[in-house]
């Protein structure tokens, strides 16, 4: 296990590449040209672990969309969570759903078509999940071979994901609408963890975990949902600009893979005021607060 290395913010600002020149096609917009793209978690991280609250962040929200900075939301939660947080965030942009098993990008963000995406509703998603079902039956399967008991969300009434996430009914409602990723909980020992890893991989999948749960799913992550985004983006920008930069906030496990590819990676504190443990990366920077807070904090020091 490694340990975060510490750095305070005290980076030359972030150009956001304002003066860019404009694509000139009929689905150009001024946010997907910039030359800075912001990526973050929610829970824990622009949202308050047990308000679920982004008040905290606001003046930075403000501040990156007054420079058409794209924030581009990558969360374990779904489509149905995510949908109703980016009208009150304003955020007109592609959102990444479930630890990274699909990217869902409105339908005329960019100019060119996305040759992998299906249309649902609204958006162009790429699918990059392995079928919910299937997460349900390695768990359950795994769950009789080990003799281990796992509860997933798949086992739970609405009534006990809200009790065991803070969220309301309504919204443990919205996150039980699962394609990609199975949140659980191994009731009993937390000793059987490499037994359970080895089961996990033998089906074929992978596990992480987040703020509250482990996370079963298949062989993709936050990463490389990111990378499938941002070849979007560069092939949109390629003409005007050859670089373009990933800043991505976070602040657990499950988001080492969106960090590991980012530029300026940002681990946000815990609730408690401490970092995750297991995190480490080259320049990785430790906001100095926890979640939307230190969100605040590390964005407004990195742009301004
Ligand atoms: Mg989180």
């Amino acid at each position: 296990m490694y340990s975060c290395r510490v750095r305070t913010i005290t980076r030359h600002p972030i150009s956001s590449g304002e003066n860019m020149a404009k694509p000139t096609t009929a689905h150009s917009n001024d946010c997907n040209t910039s030359r800075l793209i912001v990526l973050t978690d929610l829970d824990g991280t622009l949202l308050d672990s047990e308000t679920y609250s982004f008040d905290a962040a606001t003046a930075a929200l403000d501040a990156l969309r007054a420079r058409s900075i794209p924030v581009i939301l990558v969360s374990s939660k779904t489509r149905a969570e995510i949908e109703p947080l980016r009208s009150r965030l304003h955020n007109n942009h592609p959102f990444i759903v479930e630890n990274g098993g699909a990217v869902l990008i409105p339908s005329a963000y960019f100019p060119f078509p996305i040759t992998d995406a299906i249309t649902s509703g609204p958006y162009l998603v790429i699918g990059l999940g392995t079928p919910y079902t299937r997460l349900r039956q390695a768990l359950k399967d795994i769950e009789r071979d080990l003799g281990v008991p796992l509860r997933g969300y798949g086992d739970m009434s609405v009534d006990e994901v809200a009790r065991r996430t803070g969220l309301s009914f309504e919204d443990a409602t919205l996150a039980k609408q699962r394609d990609y990723d199975e949140p659980f909980i191994v009731e009993g020992q937390e000793s059987t963890e490499q037994t359970l890893a080895q089961a996990i991989a033998e089906q074929g999948l992978r596990w992480t975990t987040g703020d509250r749960f482990h996370h079963l799913m298949g062989v993709h992550d936050k990463g490389a949902a990111v990378r499938r985004l941002i070849d979007c983006y560069r092939h949109n920008v390629r003409q005007a600009q050859p670089s373009l930069t990933m800043l991505a906030l976070g602040n657990s496990l499950n988001d080492l893979p969106m960090l590991a590819v980012a530029d300026t990676p940002i681990l946000v504190q815990l609730a408690d005021g401490t970092y995750a443990a297991g995190l480490d990366l080259p320049g990785l920077i430790r906001a100095p607060a926890p979640g939307p807070a230190g969100w605040n904090q590390a964005v407004l020091s990195l742009i301004r």
